[in-house]
């Protein structure tokens, strides 16, 4: 697919991605859209996305994301990065509208919802696969750092299973632009505010294993995430870290987004297939790392995570 041949003609391109979104849905939407400024200078490009973290304020593009999501937009093509439709919350409605449509994505549980679809599921990031379709003599530094951003977070810079010597050969060409890639991983994948360590190390200590010893799950309920202030955002890294005791082949972390409601996320080393068992409470994701959202009761959803995890283990 020729992304700037695909938009021939278009006087407004919409961009989004999926809520909560993380590095890999940041970064590949403003790197879409810088990319496409640069090659269609007078083509109006919006990208709607629910508030990203300000972690990733340093990528060129973040002060100009739209969260807004007014009522009156139309666009001749809109572009759905890392996400199916469902996961797109408020930008669900310009993708319907919109004149054509394209889905880039990695998740194995997407099968395209685009005029047009690139679905790569082997490749580890939706950057990775934006990188492919970009003319590699139209990246600047800016392109590149915020194509990098979105490398680093969903390969856990470079450590997972979907790292692949292709991907470190785009990582290479990237860094090649000279912009603090060290900066980069340390600001927006390994540090965490003071609040986030403090929740983390509750979450870590209200874990309780299962299955053998070979799952593990933790919860926060509602109150506790009052009590501390939390949001979603303050809550990412601690399935990882979850995921990384020894002799765990699968990690689960909860929280509660309503009085019986909780989101899942769930992450395997080698063994279970997470994105099949999210998949069967209407989530998805990938095979080491997806998520759902849950109706009941702790118990029950830990039960019925528990009995597909059983079945693969
Ligand atoms: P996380 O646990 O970090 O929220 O998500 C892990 C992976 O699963 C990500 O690739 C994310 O996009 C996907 N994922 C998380 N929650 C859902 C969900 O409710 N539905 C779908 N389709 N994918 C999800
Ligand atoms: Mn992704």
């Amino acid at each position: 697919m020729d992304l700037v041949q695909e938009c021939a003609g278009a006087k407004r391109i919409g961009i989004s991605g999926h809520v909560r979104p993380d590095g890999d849905c940041v970064g590949a939407c403003l790197a879409l859209s810088l990319y496409l400024s640069k090659c269609l200078p007078d083509v109006c490009i919006r990208v709607f996305l629910e508030q990203p973290a300000d972690i990733f304020k340093d990528i060129r593009g973040f002060g100009g994301i739209n969260s807004a999501f007014p009522e009156e937009e139309k666009f001749d093509v809109f572009f759905a990065l890392d996400t199916v439709p469902d996961r797109m919350g408020d930008a669900e409605k310009y993708f319907g509208d919109a004149a054509k449509t394209i889905n880039i994505d990695h998740h194995v549980s997407n099968t395209g919802c685009g005029n047009v679809n690139v679905i790569e599921p082997q490749i580890g990031s939706t950057c990775e696969v934006l990188l492919d379709l970009m003319d590699r003599e139209r990246i600047d530094v800016d392109i590149a750092m915020a194509l990098y951003v979105g490398m680093i977070h969903d390969t856990g810079v470079f450590q997972y299973s979907n790292t692949t010597p292709a991907t470190l050969e785009k990582a290479a060409f990237l860094i090649s632009f000279g912009f603090d890639f060290s900066k980069i991983i340390e600001e927006t994948f390994y540090q965490k505010t003071y609040l986030q360590s403090l929740i983390m190390g509750r979450a870590l200590m209200e874990s309780v294993r299962f299955l053998d010893d070979r799952c593990i799950v933790s919860v926060l309920d509602k109150q506790i995430l009052e009590f501390y202030n939390a949001s979603s955002k303050d809550l990412d890294g601690i399935v990882n870290q979850l995921r990384n005791i020894r002799g765990v082949d699968c990690a689960i972390f909860m929280y509660q987004t309503g009085s019986d409601e909780y989101k899942v996320s769930l992450r395997s080393t080698e063994k279970v297939d997470v994105a099949k068992v999210a998949s069967y409470f209407g989530g998805g994701g990938h095979v080491r790392a997806a998520g759902c959202t849950m109706k009941g009761t702790f118990q029950d959803c830990v039960n019925d995570l528990s009995l597909h995890i059983e079945e693969q283990l």
